[in-house]
């Protein structure tokens, strides 16, 4: 049994350990995963620091990725737009943190916003969005971009892959203007990961309990938060009207998931995946046992 480590969101002592599984990104081979007993929160206990996180990300084929996701994506960006006008109007200034390919900066304009920025780190390529952005930021601790500027400040899957989701809250917190809003999406505890993590004690089935891990946590996903969690960071970062809506979303069909997680990675055929999915269906395609986003909005109080 490995020792307890401080939670990498809300730093309580005491988180159990849960499993280990391989790593095939970067130097270090194996990553253990915890859980907080404080906040609830799922993450990797490794020291990871922005090096080791560049050499994995190089390690990705991300135009295949992005390509592989592109109509679920599309959908989860155009879902967020909605919300974002229910929340700032279309001439809101804007900006967008770890844009990546700046895909959503590019939607935002479609729907008519008007004053977009975006951050991401240095070695991206944003010369497409340049066009129809009003600053463009590249750096690791977002120093670059000042303070109190900004009407809102949004992040699509970005969460979940900073190794210091305080210090990223409260730059975005720093950046904004008094009222200003952070939205966001990034992945929650579900109860089928409780069951996994049960799993992962048990003869036998502790093998697909480390394989939904792995596909849970990794070093692409530090960490999986819970509303408490979430709603606990933003309050020590001094937001305010903290709004965290949870719900089921996949990227890919539930068939797909279960031919490559469960058996393709367990070398088991691939003519079980009929009967197995519409067995598996509740427990990953459902509010109720994998709701597994959540959609976080919050203000900066106006002092
Ligand atoms: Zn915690």
């Amino acid at each position: 049994m490995k020792s307890a480590k401080p939670c990498r969101v809300c730093k309580a002592a005491g988180s159990g350990f849960l499993c280990t599984t391989p790593n095939e990104h970067s130097e270090q081979t194996e990553l253990e995963h915890y859980r907080c007993a404080e906040c609830g929160s799922v993450f990797v206990g490794n020291e990871i620091g922005g090096e080791e996180l560049g050499q994995a990300y190089a390690t990705l084929n991300t135009k295949a990725y992005y390509e592989e996701i592109a109509s679920e994506n599309r959908k989860k960006m155009l879902n967020a737009i909605e919300h974002l006008q229910e929340l700032i109007p279309r001439s809101a200034s804007v900006l967008d943190l770890g844009t990546g390919n700046g895909q959503f900066v590019e939607r935002l304009h479609e729907a008519g916003f008007t004053d977009l920025s975006a951050h991401e780190i240095p070695g991206a390529d944003l010369s497409g969005i340049e066009p129809i952005t009003q600053s463009l930021f590249q750096d690791f601790d977002y120093a670059s971009v000042p303070s109190d500027r900004f009407d809102a400040v949004t992040l699509l899957d970005v969460v979940e892959h900073v190794p210091e989701p305080q210090h990223l809250m409260d730059a975005c917190h720093r950046v904004l203007r008094p009222g200003g809003v952070l939205y966001f999406h990034t992945p929650v505890v579900t109860r089928t990961d409780r069951l996994m993590h049960r799993a992962q004690r048990l003869p036998v089935l502790n093998k697909i309990g480390r394989a939904w891990q792995r596909g849970r946590t990794s070093i692409f996903h530090l960490e999986n938060y819970t509303p408490k969690a979430l709603s606990l960071i933003l309050a020590r970062a001094g937001f305010g009207d903290v709004a965290v809506r949870v719900r089921n979303e996949l990227s890919w069909p539930v068939s797909r998931y279960v031919r490559v997680y469960l058996l393709e990675k367990q070398r088991l055929p691939g003519f079980l995946t009929p009967l197995l999915t519409p067995l598996l269906y509740p427990v990953l395609a459902t509010d109720f046992f994998n709701g597994n986003k959540s959609i976080v909005s919050a203000r900066k109080l106006a002092i």
